[in-house]
């Protein structure tokens, strides 16, 4: 069986007589269907010495030479959309539309990276002083790495190192061990764009190889996306180790349904944020707080019925809206949330446990499931669940819904269902969560503007990608200065002094 190497140096597939190696599923189907290297210390150190070796004259290389290898991929990346949707399926189990859907988003990011001429401009004052101008310029900081999860394979390392490449930087990413072909091609095809040996390199690993990348003192930043526990550990182990780092964790996303809603939007546009990607998306709507008893009663009903006519199957068939969940643990684990939510008192109004899908009866699958009559105290609203598990939280006013957004230990996105201007105003003024939609129920921010989440979901200063990625991935260095004249512009006299 084939087993996946990593990417030094752009010598693809190396593998390593140290490394471990661990098991890639099909979750469609719940069996092996290749191996993974999992990097040791040699392997991830091999690594950062070709990133380090490759910084100085990379550093150097004009930033719209960097940018124009980026256009390079952009275009690289379209033309591989099939083939790399066709990876994330088979090892994710995303369907096809969904899996092109996280392409796409990622092509954003390298667009974005596209502008890094003008990204990079700097900051400039004339005469702060007599004769004294003042600029600020952003140089890039060395070595970075990033660590990513499973749940945007191809994705979320593009949030990370097409903006820390073109600002100047060499990079190591160290991406999900659950599917990391598609991070591997996705990096293959930079190479074929054109970069550089040794300016981006892919280990393969688990923690041992996250622990090296946390410790080593030749890197310089750590950008981080995965589950919270993780999030914390790695920014604390990154800072004390003198780092800068981004860690963005885990999420609990509430949308508010307030009475006026226009419900049939509120149900049609709650469906796909809840149950799209199985749930496994850090943006996806898991908790729907009605405002009043008749929002609540309508929102279940209309629900329910709209969830009869999901589509839960294998990536191969485009018709599905869903597939499976990534590990057969992990399918145990939202099917554990699940019962835990009837054992204390609430409501199952559709049950995805038993699902059935015919050919594929070893996959993760896990269907549809709302439940009602949710309270606060409840393992199924206190936790991430990252299933297609919608719980239903019935509030009497819109203060209490707020409330409940900021308690709650997380605050990456949220979003409210009114038709009242000034309730969604005073909404986005005041929640304090990161990411905001008014009748928009994901509200990711455009490759032009930068994603993070507030309180637990996120540790560090700055968001990822967008405006923040150029600030994250530089540092600031001001130089005044001041040019005494020496004579030379008016000229040297050689005459002897009248
Ligand atoms: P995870 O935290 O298990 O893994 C993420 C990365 O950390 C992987 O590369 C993994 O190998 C590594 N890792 C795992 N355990 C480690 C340890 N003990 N020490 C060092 N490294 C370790 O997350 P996941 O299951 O891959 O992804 C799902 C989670 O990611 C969810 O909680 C989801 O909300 C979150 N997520 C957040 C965002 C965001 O932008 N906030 C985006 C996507 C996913």
């Amino acid at each position: 069986m084939n087993t996946i190497g990593h990417l030094i140096n752009n010598r693809p597939s190396r593998l390593d007589t140290n490394d471990r190696v661990a098991p890639v599923y099909n979750p469609a189907t719940g069996a092996i269907s290749k191996y993974v290297a999992m990097a040791s210390r040699e392997t991830v150190e091999e690594a950062i010495s070709a990133a380090e070796a490759a910084y100085p004259a990379w550093r150097n290389t004009p930033p719209q030479k960097r940018a124009a290898i980026m256009f390079r991929f952009k275009e690289l990346l379209e033309q591989n959309a099939d083939r790399l949707a066709e990876l994330v399926g088979e090892e994710h189990g995303k369907i096809g539309h969904d899996a092109k859907g996280e392409l796409q988003r990622g092509i954003e990011c390298v667009e974005y990276a596209c502008y890094a001429p003008e990204l990079l401009k700097g900051e400039h004052s004339k005469n702060v002083g007599p004769a004294i101008d003042c600029w600020s310029e952003f140089q890039p900081l060395g070595v970075v790495a990033g660590i990513t999860p499973f749940n945007f394979p191809a994705m979320v390392p593009l949030w990370m190192y097409p903006m820390a490449i073109v600002c100047g930087n060499t990079f190591v990413l160290k991406p999900s061990e659950r599917n990391p072909s598609s991070a591997m091609l996705v990096a293959e095809l930079l190479y074929e764009a054109g970069l550089p040996e040794g300016v981006l390199n892919v280990v393969n690993g688990d923690k041992e190889a996250v622990d090296v990348l946390l410790s080593e003192p030749r890197i310089q930043a750590v950008s981080f996306v995965g589950s919270t526990p993780i999030a914390e550990y790695i920014y604390t182990t990154a800072s004390a180790h003198g780092k800068r780092c981004q860690a963005l964790g885990g999420a609990k996303n509430h949308a508010i349904v307030m009475p006026d809603a226009d419900m049939d939007n509120a149900v049609n546009v709650l469906t796909g944020a809840a149950f799209g990607s199985s749930g496994e998306r850090c943006m996806a709507i898991s908790v729907a707080v009605t405002v009043g008893d008749s929002a609540a009663d309508q929102l279940v009903a209309k629900m329910k019925e709209r969830m009869q006519s999901l589509k839960v199957g294998a990536y191969t068939d485009d018709s599905n809206d869903f597939g499976p969940l990534i590990t057969r643990e992990h399918m145990e684990k939202v099917k554990g949330y699940i019962g835990s939510a009837a054992e204390q008192g609430a409501t199952i109004v559709v049950d995805g446990r038993d699902v059935q899908v015919p050919g594929h009866e070893d996959g993760f699958f896990v269907g549809g499931t709302l439940i009602d009559q949710v309270t606060t105290a409840m393992t199924c609203y206190k936790e991430e669940i990252f299933g297609p598990v919608l719980v239903v939280v019935r509030v009497n006013s819109m203060e209490e819904a707020m409330q409940m957004i900021d308690d709650h230990e997380y605050g990456n996105g949220t979003c409210i269902f009114t038709r009242d201007g000034e309730a969604a105003r005073y909404f986005s003024d005041n929640i304090k969560v990161g990411m905001v939609g008014i009748n928009v129920p994901l509200p990711v921010p455009v490759a032009y503007h930068s994603f993070g989440g507030w309180k637990r979901s996120l540790f560090g200063d700055l968001h990822a990608y967008g405006p923040d990625a150029v600030r994250f991935y530089t540092k600031r260095k001001t130089i005044t200065q001041r040019w005494p004249s020496s004579g030379v512009r008016e000229g040297a006299d050689f005459s002897f002094p009248a």
